[in-house]
Protein backbone atom coordinates (compact mmCIF):
# COMPACT_ATOMS: atom_id res chain seq x y z
CA UNK A 1 0.00 0.00 0.00
CA UNK A 2 0.73 3.60 -0.51
CA UNK A 3 0.80 5.47 2.77
CA UNK A 4 1.50 8.88 4.29
CA UNK A 5 3.34 9.31 7.38
CA UNK A 6 0.56 8.25 9.80
CA UNK A 7 0.22 4.71 7.89
CA UNK A 8 -2.74 5.78 6.41
CA UNK A 9 -3.21 4.53 2.95
CA UNK A 10 -3.40 6.52 0.12
CA UNK A 11 -4.00 3.55 -2.78
CA UNK A 12 -3.92 0.23 -3.14
CA UNK A 13 -0.54 -0.87 -5.25
CA UNK A 14 -1.52 -2.34 -8.46
CA UNK A 15 -0.79 -5.72 -8.62
CA UNK A 16 2.14 -6.15 -11.72
CA UNK A 17 4.13 -9.17 -12.00
CA UNK A 18 7.71 -9.64 -10.70
CA UNK A 19 10.69 -9.08 -12.71
CA UNK A 20 14.80 -9.51 -11.51
CA UNK A 21 16.69 -6.44 -12.88
CA UNK A 22 20.20 -8.49 -11.78
CA UNK A 23 19.21 -8.94 -8.14
CA UNK A 24 17.25 -5.75 -7.77
CA UNK A 25 13.06 -6.81 -8.03
CA UNK A 26 10.90 -4.71 -9.62
CA UNK A 27 7.31 -5.10 -9.67
CA UNK A 28 5.11 -7.15 -7.29
CA UNK A 29 5.16 -6.20 -4.18
CA UNK A 30 9.19 -5.08 -4.62
CA UNK A 31 9.68 -1.51 -2.77
CA UNK A 32 9.73 0.86 -6.02
CA UNK A 33 13.46 1.53 -6.90
CA UNK A 34 15.34 4.49 -8.13
CA UNK A 35 17.39 4.18 -11.41
CA UNK A 36 19.50 6.86 -13.52
CA UNK A 37 20.84 6.45 -16.64
CA UNK A 38 24.87 7.52 -17.51
CA UNK A 39 25.76 10.70 -18.97
CA UNK A 40 29.21 9.33 -20.11
CA UNK A 41 30.24 7.81 -23.31
CA UNK A 42 30.01 4.42 -22.90
CA UNK A 43 32.64 3.51 -24.57
CA UNK A 44 34.62 5.51 -22.20
CA UNK A 45 34.83 2.22 -19.52
CA UNK A 46 36.46 4.23 -16.45
CA UNK A 47 34.52 7.42 -17.15
CA UNK A 48 31.46 4.75 -17.26
CA UNK A 49 32.45 3.19 -14.12
CA UNK A 50 33.16 6.57 -12.38
CA UNK A 51 29.84 7.48 -13.15
CA UNK A 52 28.07 4.14 -11.95
CA UNK A 53 29.92 4.45 -8.80
CA UNK A 54 28.71 8.12 -7.97
CA UNK A 55 25.27 7.33 -8.80
CA UNK A 56 25.64 4.07 -6.69
CA UNK A 57 26.85 6.36 -4.11
CA UNK A 58 23.95 8.82 -4.34
CA UNK A 59 21.21 5.76 -3.93
CA UNK A 60 21.00 4.46 -7.76
CA UNK A 61 19.48 1.33 -7.67
CA UNK A 62 19.74 0.23 -11.38
CA UNK A 63 21.64 2.22 -14.03
CA UNK A 64 21.25 2.36 -17.66
CA UNK A 65 24.04 3.36 -20.66
CA UNK A 66 23.50 3.95 -23.90
CA UNK A 67 24.63 1.75 -26.92
CA UNK A 68 24.62 3.48 -29.65
CA UNK A 69 27.94 2.06 -31.20
CA UNK A 70 29.70 -1.70 -32.03
CA UNK A 71 32.65 0.55 -29.36
CA UNK A 72 30.09 0.86 -26.67
CA UNK A 73 28.42 -3.20 -26.80
CA UNK A 74 32.29 -3.85 -26.78
CA UNK A 75 32.78 -2.11 -23.49
CA UNK A 76 29.56 -3.51 -21.79
CA UNK A 77 31.26 -6.98 -20.77
CA UNK A 78 33.80 -4.87 -18.06
CA UNK A 79 31.11 -2.47 -16.98
CA UNK A 80 28.09 -4.70 -16.45
CA UNK A 81 31.40 -7.13 -14.35
CA UNK A 82 32.17 -4.05 -12.48
CA UNK A 83 28.91 -2.03 -11.62
CA UNK A 84 28.03 -2.28 -8.07
CA UNK A 85 24.35 -2.20 -9.58
CA UNK A 86 22.56 -3.38 -12.52
CA UNK A 87 23.34 -2.22 -15.75
CA UNK A 88 20.68 -1.85 -18.09
CA UNK A 89 21.69 -1.78 -22.25
CA UNK A 90 19.76 1.08 -23.75
CA UNK A 91 19.24 -0.22 -27.23
CA UNK A 92 17.63 1.73 -30.62
CA UNK A 93 17.86 0.28 -34.28
CA UNK A 94 20.77 -2.10 -33.76
CA UNK A 95 19.27 -6.03 -33.06
CA UNK A 96 22.94 -6.89 -32.77
CA UNK A 97 24.16 -4.92 -29.81
CA UNK A 98 20.67 -6.24 -27.97
CA UNK A 99 22.54 -9.99 -28.21
CA UNK A 100 25.65 -8.25 -27.19
CA UNK A 101 24.39 -7.10 -24.24
CA UNK A 102 22.95 -10.17 -23.24
CA UNK A 103 25.92 -12.08 -23.61
CA UNK A 104 27.81 -9.29 -21.95
CA UNK A 105 25.93 -9.97 -18.85
CA UNK A 106 24.12 -6.93 -18.54
CA UNK A 107 21.19 -7.51 -15.69
CA UNK A 108 18.33 -6.03 -18.61
CA UNK A 109 17.89 -4.61 -21.92
CA UNK A 110 15.75 -1.50 -23.42
CA UNK A 111 14.31 -1.46 -26.56
CA UNK A 112 12.20 1.04 -28.15
CA UNK A 113 9.26 0.20 -30.68
CA UNK A 114 9.69 3.54 -32.37
CA UNK A 115 13.07 2.62 -33.24
CA UNK A 116 13.30 -1.02 -33.72
CA UNK A 117 11.72 -1.81 -37.41
CA UNK A 118 14.29 -4.21 -38.11
CA UNK A 119 13.48 -5.59 -34.49
CA UNK A 120 10.58 -7.12 -35.62
CA UNK A 121 11.17 -10.23 -37.77
CA UNK A 122 14.01 -11.22 -34.42
CA UNK A 123 12.10 -10.77 -32.09
CA UNK A 124 11.85 -14.61 -31.67
CA UNK A 125 15.69 -14.76 -31.51
CA UNK A 126 15.91 -11.64 -28.67
CA UNK A 127 13.00 -13.54 -26.66
CA UNK A 128 14.77 -16.97 -26.83
CA UNK A 129 18.77 -14.95 -25.77
CA UNK A 130 16.94 -12.77 -23.14
CA UNK A 131 15.07 -15.82 -21.86
CA UNK A 132 17.72 -18.26 -21.58
CA UNK A 133 19.80 -15.81 -19.74
CA UNK A 134 17.10 -14.68 -17.92
CA UNK A 135 17.43 -11.03 -19.13
CA UNK A 136 14.47 -8.96 -18.88
CA UNK A 137 12.89 -6.56 -21.51
CA UNK A 138 12.42 -2.96 -20.90
CA UNK A 139 9.39 -1.67 -24.07
CA UNK A 140 10.36 1.90 -23.51
CA UNK A 141 7.82 4.18 -25.80
CA UNK A 142 8.86 7.56 -26.21
CA UNK A 143 6.59 10.18 -27.35
CA UNK A 144 9.58 12.11 -29.39
CA UNK A 145 10.21 8.46 -31.33
CA UNK A 146 6.36 7.05 -31.39
CA UNK A 147 5.93 4.70 -34.36
CA UNK A 148 5.05 6.15 -37.63
CA UNK A 149 2.06 3.67 -37.95
CA UNK A 150 0.92 4.89 -34.60
CA UNK A 151 1.75 8.69 -35.51
CA UNK A 152 0.23 8.03 -38.61
CA UNK A 153 -3.52 6.64 -36.90
CA UNK A 154 -3.39 9.10 -33.97
CA UNK A 155 -2.11 12.39 -35.60
CA UNK A 156 0.47 13.10 -32.35
CA UNK A 157 1.69 11.40 -29.37
CA UNK A 158 -1.27 10.98 -27.64
CA UNK A 159 -1.57 8.66 -24.45
CA UNK A 160 -3.38 5.68 -26.45
CA UNK A 161 -0.80 5.73 -29.08
CA UNK A 162 1.96 5.29 -26.72
CA UNK A 163 0.28 2.53 -25.01
CA UNK A 164 -0.96 0.45 -28.55
CA UNK A 165 2.70 1.11 -29.49
CA UNK A 166 4.01 -0.57 -25.91
CA UNK A 167 1.36 -3.25 -26.16
CA UNK A 168 1.58 -4.10 -29.85
CA UNK A 169 5.60 -4.36 -29.09
CA UNK A 170 4.66 -6.99 -25.89
CA UNK A 171 1.86 -8.87 -28.12
CA UNK A 172 4.98 -9.55 -30.25
CA UNK A 173 7.75 -10.66 -27.58
CA UNK A 174 4.39 -12.36 -25.57
CA UNK A 175 3.86 -14.76 -29.27
CA UNK A 176 6.79 -16.51 -28.15
CA UNK A 177 6.33 -17.13 -24.58
CA UNK A 178 8.38 -13.89 -23.75
CA UNK A 179 6.55 -12.05 -20.71
CA UNK A 180 9.52 -10.85 -18.80
CA UNK A 181 8.96 -7.39 -19.47
CA UNK A 182 8.52 -3.90 -18.06
CA UNK A 183 6.93 -1.04 -20.36
CA UNK A 184 7.76 2.60 -19.89
CA UNK A 185 5.53 4.88 -22.13
CA UNK A 186 6.78 8.49 -21.75
CA UNK A 187 5.95 12.29 -23.00
CA UNK A 188 7.41 15.13 -21.84
CA UNK A 189 4.00 16.71 -20.72
CA UNK A 190 2.98 15.21 -17.30
CA UNK A 191 -0.73 15.15 -18.08
CA UNK A 192 -0.41 12.93 -21.20
CA UNK A 193 2.37 10.98 -19.13
CA UNK A 194 0.18 10.32 -15.92
CA UNK A 195 -3.27 9.46 -18.98
CA UNK A 196 -0.87 7.17 -20.71
CA UNK A 197 0.59 5.41 -17.72
CA UNK A 198 -2.97 5.50 -16.35
CA UNK A 199 -4.59 3.44 -19.57
CA UNK A 200 -1.20 0.72 -19.45
CA UNK A 201 -1.98 0.18 -16.19
CA UNK A 202 -5.57 -1.09 -17.20
CA UNK A 203 -4.40 -3.06 -19.56
CA UNK A 204 -1.35 -5.21 -18.50
CA UNK A 205 0.18 -6.84 -15.60
CA UNK A 206 3.68 -5.66 -16.12
CA UNK A 207 5.66 -3.37 -13.95
CA UNK A 208 5.79 0.02 -14.67
CA UNK A 209 9.07 2.29 -15.14
CA UNK A 210 8.15 5.66 -14.81
CA UNK A 211 9.21 8.85 -16.67
CA UNK A 212 8.50 11.91 -17.44
CA UNK A 213 10.90 12.51 -21.35
CA UNK A 214 12.72 15.31 -21.38
CA UNK A 215 11.65 17.02 -18.52
CA UNK A 216 14.13 20.21 -18.76
CA UNK A 217 16.61 21.56 -16.64
CA UNK A 218 16.55 20.60 -12.68
CA UNK A 219 13.91 23.45 -11.38
CA UNK A 220 11.63 22.38 -14.04
CA UNK A 221 12.38 19.05 -14.25
CA UNK A 222 12.19 18.28 -10.71
CA UNK A 223 8.18 19.55 -10.13
CA UNK A 224 6.99 17.94 -13.72
CA UNK A 225 8.54 14.62 -12.14
CA UNK A 226 7.54 15.35 -8.88
CA UNK A 227 3.85 16.04 -10.14
CA UNK A 228 3.22 12.82 -12.43
CA UNK A 229 5.04 10.92 -10.52
CA UNK A 230 3.24 11.44 -7.16
CA UNK A 231 -0.26 11.74 -8.95
CA UNK A 232 0.20 8.04 -10.48
CA UNK A 233 2.29 6.83 -7.10
CA UNK A 234 -0.41 8.15 -5.18
CA UNK A 235 -2.85 5.69 -7.12
CA UNK A 236 -0.34 2.77 -6.36
CA UNK A 237 0.73 3.07 -10.27
CA UNK A 238 4.76 2.63 -10.84
CA UNK A 239 6.98 0.15 -9.74
CA UNK A 240 10.38 1.86 -11.17
CA UNK A 241 11.26 5.44 -11.59
CA UNK A 242 13.75 7.31 -13.57
CA UNK A 243 13.63 11.52 -13.30
CA UNK A 244 15.41 13.07 -16.35
CA UNK A 245 16.74 16.24 -15.71
CA UNK A 246 19.12 18.23 -17.68
CA UNK A 247 21.49 18.25 -14.91
CA UNK A 248 23.94 15.60 -13.66
CA UNK A 249 22.58 12.14 -13.03
CA UNK A 250 23.26 11.87 -9.35
CA UNK A 251 20.64 14.54 -9.50
CA UNK A 252 18.27 12.50 -10.64
CA UNK A 253 18.81 10.08 -7.97
CA UNK A 254 18.47 12.04 -5.24
CA UNK A 255 15.13 13.64 -6.48
CA UNK A 256 13.67 10.33 -7.30
CA UNK A 257 14.64 9.23 -3.26
CA UNK A 258 12.72 12.58 -2.34
CA UNK A 259 9.69 11.51 -4.23
CA UNK A 260 9.64 8.05 -2.66
CA UNK A 261 10.26 9.53 0.85
CA UNK A 262 7.32 12.47 0.70
CA UNK A 263 5.24 9.54 -0.08
CA UNK A 264 5.88 7.24 2.44
CA UNK A 265 7.13 5.07 0.29
CA UNK A 266 10.66 4.53 1.27
CA UNK A 267 11.76 4.93 4.85
CA UNK A 268 12.79 8.75 5.20
CA UNK A 269 15.91 9.59 5.68
CA UNK A 270 16.90 13.42 7.38
CA UNK A 271 13.89 15.65 6.74
CA UNK A 272 14.49 19.23 7.54
CA UNK A 273 10.79 20.67 8.49
CA UNK A 274 11.42 24.72 7.91
CA UNK A 275 9.10 27.63 8.08
CA UNK A 276 8.63 29.52 4.83
CA UNK A 277 9.01 32.55 7.20
CA UNK A 278 6.99 35.78 7.55
CA UNK A 279 6.82 39.32 9.01
CA UNK A 280 6.72 37.38 12.67
CA UNK A 281 9.85 35.93 12.07
CA UNK A 282 12.45 36.03 14.75
CA UNK A 283 15.60 34.85 13.26
CA UNK A 284 16.31 34.64 9.97
CA UNK A 285 15.09 31.09 8.94
CA UNK A 286 16.74 30.76 5.61
CA UNK A 287 20.79 30.89 6.76
CA UNK A 288 19.01 28.40 9.82
CA UNK A 289 17.89 26.26 7.76
CA UNK A 290 20.18 26.24 5.48
CA UNK A 291 23.14 26.00 8.33
CA UNK A 292 21.04 23.09 9.71
CA UNK A 293 20.66 21.28 6.33
CA UNK A 294 24.43 21.34 5.89
CA UNK A 295 25.56 20.76 8.70
CA UNK A 296 22.96 17.62 8.72
CA UNK A 297 24.14 16.42 5.46
CA UNK A 298 24.72 12.34 5.11
CA UNK A 299 23.23 11.79 8.29
CA UNK A 300 21.77 8.22 7.53
CA UNK A 301 19.08 7.65 9.41
CA UNK A 302 15.17 8.60 9.52
CA UNK A 303 15.65 12.15 11.41
CA UNK A 304 12.61 15.18 11.28
CA UNK A 305 14.72 18.27 12.78
CA UNK A 306 11.83 21.60 12.79
CA UNK A 307 13.41 25.02 11.97
CA UNK A 308 11.10 27.49 13.21
CA UNK A 309 11.14 31.15 12.83
CA UNK A 310 8.76 32.32 15.91
CA UNK A 311 6.74 31.47 18.46
CA UNK A 312 3.20 31.14 16.32
CA UNK A 313 3.67 27.54 14.78
CA UNK A 314 7.55 27.04 16.17
CA UNK A 315 6.45 24.91 19.44
CA UNK A 316 3.91 23.10 17.54
CA UNK A 317 5.89 21.53 14.96
CA UNK A 318 8.82 21.71 17.13
CA UNK A 319 7.43 18.90 18.87
CA UNK A 320 6.01 17.02 16.44
CA UNK A 321 9.63 16.50 15.05
CA UNK A 322 12.59 14.25 16.43
CA UNK A 323 14.04 17.37 17.28
CA UNK A 324 13.44 21.30 16.67
CA UNK A 325 14.02 24.88 17.32
CA UNK A 326 11.22 28.12 18.07
CA UNK A 327 13.19 30.67 17.92
CA UNK A 328 12.18 33.92 19.31
CA UNK A 329 13.44 37.14 21.36
CA UNK A 330 17.41 36.77 20.16
CA UNK A 331 16.81 32.67 22.02
CA UNK A 332 16.02 29.16 20.75
CA UNK A 333 14.03 26.74 22.59
CA UNK A 334 15.09 23.50 21.18
CA UNK A 335 12.89 20.49 21.51
CA UNK A 336 14.07 16.79 21.62
CA UNK A 337 10.86 14.12 21.15
CA UNK A 338 8.71 16.76 22.61
CA UNK A 339 10.04 18.08 25.57
CA UNK A 340 11.95 21.49 25.60
CA UNK A 341 15.53 20.14 26.43
CA UNK A 342 17.51 23.95 26.56
CA UNK A 343 16.88 27.58 25.88
CA UNK A 344 20.36 28.68 23.80
CA UNK A 345 21.23 32.34 22.56
CA UNK A 346 20.42 32.42 18.73
CA UNK A 347 23.90 32.59 17.86
CA UNK A 348 24.29 28.90 19.21
CA UNK A 349 21.48 27.45 18.10
CA UNK A 350 22.59 25.72 14.79
CA UNK A 351 25.41 24.06 17.11
CA UNK A 352 23.34 22.88 19.44
CA UNK A 353 20.76 20.70 16.96
CA UNK A 354 23.53 19.17 15.09
CA UNK A 355 25.20 18.43 18.55
CA UNK A 356 21.80 16.71 19.74
CA UNK A 357 20.88 15.63 15.92
CA UNK A 358 24.41 13.40 16.11
CA UNK A 359 23.09 11.91 19.34
CA UNK A 360 20.21 11.03 19.05
CA UNK A 361 21.36 9.61 15.43
CA UNK A 362 24.02 7.69 17.56
CA UNK A 363 20.95 6.23 19.97
CA UNK A 364 18.62 5.40 16.92
CA UNK A 365 21.79 3.30 15.66
CA UNK A 366 22.24 1.22 18.75
CA UNK A 367 18.61 0.86 19.07
FE1 LIG B 1 5.96 32.98 10.25
FE2 LIG B 1 6.39 31.95 12.67
FE3 LIG B 1 5.04 30.52 10.85
FE4 LIG B 1 7.65 30.89 10.56
S1 LIG B 1 6.66 29.78 12.25
S2 LIG B 1 6.06 31.18 8.98
S3 LIG B 1 7.91 32.94 11.34
S4 LIG B 1 4.38 32.43 11.80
Amino acid sequence: KVRDPDGAALAERRQSRRIMVGDVAVGGDAPISVQSMTTTVTADINATLQQIAELTAAGCQIVRVAVPSADDAEALPVIARKSQIPVVADIHFQPRYVFAAIEAGCAAVRVNPGNIKKFDDRVGEIAKAASEAGVPIRIGVNAGSLDRRLLAKYGRATPEALVESALWECSLFEEHGFRDIKISVKHNDPVVMVQAYRLLAQRCDYPLHLGVTEAGPAFQGTIKSAVAFGALLAEGIGDTIRVSLSAPPAEEVKVGAQILESLGLRQRGLEIVSCPSCGRAQVDVYTLADRVTAGLQGLDVPLRVAVMGCVVNGPGEAREADLGVASGNGKGQIFVKGEVIKTVPESQIVETLIEEALRIAEEMRAE
